[in-house]
């Protein structure tokens, strides 16, 4: 209406509406054109988790559904459980050298390859959920982590958090350090040797081969993740002491992994997509895991008669001190681990002068 008022005549008019209807063919054509030519592109995903396992597992599964919601069904992703196309612990690889596209689990369970990958996952006595968080994405953490993967062909993203895991489960009461002698525990990564160190024996394996191993004593204890997913597993029907508190794990990040050469032929909305909704469900994941531990445990405790003990603290501090024994050799050893821990312990040290006046005072008065 404003052009017409500067149509003088109708002759102008009409020029200037066919004007109008060749510019809108012309603009609606381009755009038939570009959505014709937009590639589509099916990847595969495979995971260190069963198949739809809740909580991690299902987070692969969701930033699948999501990325293909987001992408309009330009970008699937097809989701393998542990064991479908390949074994938990040959996902690292699996997606480092092309085989597939992506992948889902934990950095510390590629250590024996890559030490400083630990830090990506968790420290004992590191940082919680949210801080982990806030040093992968504003403190220099992410720069690290994709640094640190670049030699093996790959991009890695946080992928989810269970927040504050339990210590585990175990067949025998651990009243003080000597109770801790001769015990097989799987329990993965830094934590695995610091337990080694303090008189037990670490054992390294996936969730889904712990309940089997528990049960038949082939083990004594182990920690998998929180009540949540400890409950779906019947852990409590496989040993009777329940501990916490989750020392080793306080903030576990897991991580969503992309081959590069793969990311590389994206093109740049769907990298982006990717990219937003892995860090979408990193949160959802947390989200999720901080709603439902608590429901569980209360079953565990009511229903499955379990006993929840705190570990003693002279047995704490002991793990401590190893811990930092522990991180002390592996700065000295590996470059990239001196550096990575550099970074993460001074980002700790300065948000806890803050969180001490702000998230723990406040959990002390409610
Ligand atoms: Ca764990």
């Amino acid at each position: 209406m404003v052009s017409f008022k500067f149509c003088k005549t109708r002759q102008n008019f009409l020029i200037l509406f066919l004007s109008f209807i060749f510019i809108s063919c012309s603009e609606q054509e381009t755009s038939n054109q570009t959505s014709e030519v937009k590639e589509s592109f099916k990847w595969r995903m495979v995971t260190t988790w069963p198949k739809n396992y809740p909580g991690v597992g299902l987070g692969a599964e969701n930033l699948a559904k999501l990325v293909d919601e987001m992408s309009d069904g330009r970008l699937q992703i097809k989701v393998y459980g542990n064991g479908e196309l390949v074994p938990a612990l040959e996902v690292f690889d699996t997606v480092s050298r092309g085989s597939v596209e992506m992948g889902h689990g934990a950095a510390y369970y590629w250590i024996g390859k890559v030490p400083a990958a630990q830090f990506f996952t968790a420290i004992p006595f590191g940082l919680n959920a949210q801080e982990m968080n806030a040093w992968l994405h504003y403190g220099g953490g992410q720069e690290l982590w994709e640094e640190l993967y670049e030699p093996f062909n790959l991009i890695p993203i946080a992928g989810g958090n269970t927040g504050v895991q339990m210590a585990g489960w175990f067949n025998k009461e651990i009243n003080s350090l000597e109770d801790l002698k001769g015990i097989r525990m799987r329990i993965p990564g830094l934590a695995g040797k610091v337990f080694t160190r303090a008189g037990g024996e670490a054992v390294l394996m996936p969730g889904s081969e712990i309940f089997t191993n528990l049960q038949t004593g082939v083990i004594d204890a182990a920690e998998w993740i929180g009540p949540y997913n400890d409950l779906t597993f019947g852990f409590h029907q496989a040993a009777k002491y329940y501990y916490y508190p989750g020392w080793h794990e306080p903030g576990p990040t897991l991580e969503t992994i992309i081959n590069k050469e793969a990311y590389d032929s994206l093109p740049k909305d769907l990298q982006a997509i990717l990219k937003t909704a892995s860090r979408a469900i990193n949160q959802d994941m947390l989200d999720e895991y901080t709603s439902r531990n608590n429901q569980a445990l209360i079953s565990l405790v009511n229903d499955h008669n379990v006993e929840v003990r705190k570990l003693p603290n002279d047995v704490l501090a002991e793990f401590k001190r190893i811990t930092e024994e522990i991180l002390v050799e592996m700065t000295q050893e590996d470059e990239s681990s001196k550096k990575i821990y550099e970074s993460l312990s001074n980002f700790q040290k300065n948000v806890s002068q803050y969180h001490e006046i702000s998230e723990e005072a406040i959990y002390k008065l409610r």
